[in-house]
């Protein structure tokens, strides 16, 4: 199914279109300023005065003070967030053509993924970093997942979608919105989360391959789009890590980890999540691998609850482990929730220590936008420093191919590999 039929039946034939007239946006400096720098975003209170009203994905233009162009973006009145800039410098039309050349340039970024047979799951679209600010299109094999982040791309569904047919030919496609957007159903023209757009009904998880390894996704009700692909490149270099190990896996969501570990000769894993749910679908992800021999010979454990209580626990209990993985949620999404999140990445360093064995390796991922990489890392290894096991880190990772940095708030992911 490589064309995109709009049926009367199908939701995209009732969305609104966007305004023909454009909205002029007259900035402050400092908005001027973070404009002329490359920033996708412009916030409400940069804006001194505007031609006249407009609703979710209208075009605007934002000028300078002498009135010469800045940007042109979706224009968003719902949100503080007030317009996402699609081209800066020069003036665009937003149109098929305009989607399909920023859908190949992201299609060309990520050629080795594309070209990889043993990856069918990935990022193809990660929002303002691919120039298309508030969308993310995930693909797992036949289905593609498209999660909006602004009710501004609402009127542009259609146009998007057509250039995705081309470029990314799918069976179907399932649409997911952002908490905030499943909050405000008047803008959102009958669309809800989860919805299939296009194509074949689903009726359980889909199954997508990622470096040869079998995982089921739920696209539909799974956190985030189903998985989380941003951690392909560091569940690689566990499994290169693992041979021999006794590993625990926290935070282990459906078994990435703890998966990639058992495939690198893992003789025990034990998954940790407070989601059972999420612990069942690992252990089918388990099932899914039996061919593999390692995968067959793994033992792998269950361990349901909260991560702060279990491990505390563990450590109890004496419990020891050659390999932790930590790979908590995101702490820190505002400025105001910094500093505890570094104190709960201090906490599970002690914690994830207190299980490890002498000479083990202690993995610790953090995906709070708001944690710069350098704060991370000084946190973890100064609590290790004074829980008297100093680590001596052999590599710190960032972001994969598929999830490109952009501008400076793009940069989320940071990990940590640590001897102790
Ligand atoms: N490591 C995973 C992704 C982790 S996402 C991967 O590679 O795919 C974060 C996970 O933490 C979710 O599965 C969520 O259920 C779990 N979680 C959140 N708070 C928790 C807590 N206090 N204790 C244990 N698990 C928790």
């Amino acid at each position: 199914m490589d064309k995109l039929a709009i049926t009367p039946e199908s939701p995209l034939s009732t969305l609104p279109k966007a305004a023909p007239q454009r909205i002029a946006l007259h900035v402050s400096r400092d908005g001027e300023r973070a404009l002329r720098s490359g920033h996708p975003w412009l916030f409400d209170n940069s804006i001194e005065r505007q031609s006249h009203a407009g609703k979710p994905g209208d075009l605007a233009v934002a000028f300078d003070q002498k009135r010469r162009f800045l940007a042109i973006g979706l224009y968003d009145p719902t949100s503080p967030l007030r317009m996402r800039v699609l081209q800066h410098g020069t003036p665009a039309t937003l149109d098929q053509a305009w989607f399909l050349a920023h859908l190949q340039a992201a299609a060309r970024r990520r050629a080795p993924l594309l070209g990889d047979n043993r990856t069918t799951g990935y990022r193809l679209v990660h929002g303002e970093n691919d120039g298309l600010p508030g969308l993310v299109v995930d693909r797992y094999a036949e289905t593609l997942v498209i999660k909006l982040y602004s009710a501004a791309w609402i009127p542009h569904l259609a146009d998007l979608l057509a250039a995705v047919a081309t470029v990314q030919p799918a069976q179907r496609w399932v649409l997911r919105l952002s908490r905030t957007l499943q909050k405000a159903p008047e803008h959102l023209y009958g669309l809800t989360d989860g919805m299939l757009l296009m194509g074949l009904a689903l009726t359980g998880p889909v199954l997508f391959l990622e470096n040869g390894l079998c995982f089921e996704a739920d696209p539909i009700r799974g956190q985030k789009t189903g998985f989380f692909l941003d951690q392909r490149e560091n569940r690689a270099r566990v499994e290169a890590l693992a041979a021999g190990q006794r590993v625990l896996n926290v935070f282990a969501y459906n078994g990435g980890f703890s998966l990639y570990a058992a495939r690198g000769g893992a003789r025990q894993v034990a998954s940790l999540d407070s989601s059972r749910p999420a612990l069942a679908a690992a252990e089918r992800n388990f099932a899914l691998n039996q061919h593999l021999p390692t995968v067959a010979a793994a033992e792998h454990q269950l361990l349901a609850g909260d991560a702060f209580q279990l491990l505390a626990h563990l450590q109890t209990a004496g419990q020891h482990y050659d390999l932790v993985i930590i790979d908590p949620p995101a702490f820190a999404k505002q400025q105001t929730e910094v500093e505890r999140a570094l104190s709960a990445y201090a906490q599970l360093t002690r914690l994830g220590l207190g299980v490890l064995a002498s000479g083990g390796t202690l993995v610790l991922a953090s995906c709070s936008s708001r944690v710069s990489s350098d704060a991370f890392f000084a946190t973890v290894t100064q609590a290790a420093a004074q829980a008297g096991r100093p680590l001596h880190p052999f590599a710190q990772t960032a972001h994969a191919l598929d999830h490109p940095i952009g501008f400076a708030e793009g940069a989320y992911l940071k990990c940590l590999y640590a001897r102790t």
